[in-house]
């Protein structure tokens, strides 16, 4: 059974081989119709080489499979018989994928077709998954000087206020990647996400049918999308200090199951540390990013590169961001989560309770009073604040040092916590306080839900 498949296999390589060799790839006899029905895992040692057996579990992919080859035959019918590195990869891709060949076999293969002097043939496995896999994502790095607290695009001199920067006075950078290619091609495989889908929410299943996204529907007369962003420091290394910042976002009109595949995510950022950003690091991190949505909140044409070259246009909205409370903090530019005031839905202050272990914690809890006298943050509220802390600071220029201690503690508590401006405050849509969604995953899973399972087992 065993030396049938491999004579089989052989025998494929050997056509391709020749084939490609020949020039004459149509000539390759593949006979979808006889693959199509043997599923390798299904073959077991009772059964005959005339008694293939039907797997139901591949169809799609080996209709999959048989659309590429013919694919593939059509154009070398139609065109100019010249075959390219990339076209000699697809069929190799397509023949791995068929026959599940290991990389070990990819690469003895190439090495034939090499042997062969087989002319474009990719120089191993390796170059061969690089050239097919090559995107067009450029990163753009940006410097932060230390001085002038700016964005310079050298590395060597602040390209803003001249100042050197030596080994000693090494500033940081980050890396932003421009969002508008990468929907493009997102869409380019996700077509019927657009027009965006309208539809008067009765109960609330997805993010499309909350309030903010109803709004949009209602608002936004051309075909729109919306993204919900994500940012939070990895680490590398299990127990090292170097975080790695991330800004990634992804496409809420793509149904669950597809969203947060991976190659529906869009990296707009990295931050590679080795320390986390500030407050103003984290706002000049973000600012490429704002200034991208800015302009694609007016829309934007997206090309499908397929052969009728076909386009579509749409307005992209930023209407969410889930991230954790310590990333929140910096980006809302409120103070540290377990700080007076560092509530990114509300401005409590909160106050210092003894612990069992003779610590202190902040505990926000309030009486049903104090919750309706307490402001919810809005972009409202956000312009308020930022305002009066503009005048504070000018007040207190204008007072002596020593009197200046009591003034900006009272100040502080009419600040609200408000520490500075935040960046997503320019998007349209976007609220920096009810648009930073809950965190679910660190408050009611691994939060609410751990300290009631301690009560039902202690
Ligand atoms: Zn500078
Ligand atoms: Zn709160």
């Amino acid at each position: 059974m065993k030396r049938w498949k491999q004579q089989r296999l052989q025998n494929q390589a050997i056509q391709i081989g020749q084939a490609l060799y020949q020039q004459n790839v149509d000539e390759v006899n593949i006979n979808p119709e006889m693959d199509d029905i043997i599923d390798i895992n299904s073959i077991n040692i009772n059964n005959t080489i005339d008694d293939p057996i039907i797997s139901n579990v591949n169809v799609s992919e080996s209709r999959f499979l048989n659309d590429a080859i013919d694919k593939i035959k059509q154009l070398a019918c139609d065109g100019p018989n010249i075959i390219t590195e990339k076209d000699i990869s697809c069929a190799l891709v397509l023949l791995k994928k068929r026959y599940r060949l290991s990389a070990r076999c990819m690469d003895d293969i190439i090495s034939l077709l090499r042997t062969f002097n087989v002319p474009n043939v990719p120089s191993s496995w390796y170059r061969l998954k690089k050239s097919l896999t090559a995107t067009q994502l450029t990163p753009i790095q940006s410097f932060i000087c230390s001085e002038c607290q700016e964005v310079s695009t050298s590395s060597a001199l602040c390209s803003q206020c001249n100042c050197h920067f030596s080994s000693t006075n090494k500033p940081n950078y980050f890396f932003s990647f421009p969002i508008q290619s990468q929907v493009e091609r997102i869409l380019h495989y996700n077509r019927d996400i657009l027009p965006t889908r309208r539809c008067y929410a009765v109960s609330m299943k997805d993010i499309c049918d909350g309030a903010l996204h109803q709004k949009l529907q209602s608002e936004i007369q051309e075909s729109f999308l919306t993204l919900t962003l994500n940012v939070d420091g990895i680490q590398p290394n299990k127990g090292s200090q170097k975080t790695i910042w991330p800004i990634l976002l992804v496409i809420n009109e793509l149904p669950l199951k597809r969203r947060f595949a991976i190659e529906n995510i869009i990296l707009a950022g990295v931050w590679p540390g080795p320390s986390k950003p500030s407050r103003t690091e984290m706002s000049i991190f973000f600012r490429p990013l704002v200034e991208e949505l800015v302009t694609l909140e007016q829309g934007a044409k997206f090309q499908y590169q397929d052969d009728n070259n076909s386009s579509t246009s749409a307005r992209i909205f930023l209407i969410g961001a889930c991230c954790d409370k310590p990333a929140q903090a910096l980006l809302q530019f409120l103070p540290e989560p377990i700080a007076a005031f560092g509530c990114g839905r509300c401005e409590v202050e909160g106050f210092m309770v003894r612990t069992e272990k003779e610590g202190n914690v902040r505990s926000f809890a309030m009486t049903l009073d104090a919750v309706e006298e307490t402001y919810l943050r809005s972009n409202m509220r956000f312009d308020v604040l930022l305002d009066l802390k503009l005048l504070h600071e000018q007040i207190q220029q204008s007072f002596p040092m020593r009197k200046r201690k009591s003034l900006m503690e009272q100040h502080r508590l009419e600040e609200k916590g408000i520490l500075g401006p935040c960046i997503l405050r320019e998007l349209s849509y976007f609220d920096v306080g009810r648009s930073f969604m809950a965190d679910t995953l660190h408050n009611v899973y691994i939060g609410a839900f751990v300290c009631k399972l301690f009560e039902y087992f202690d």
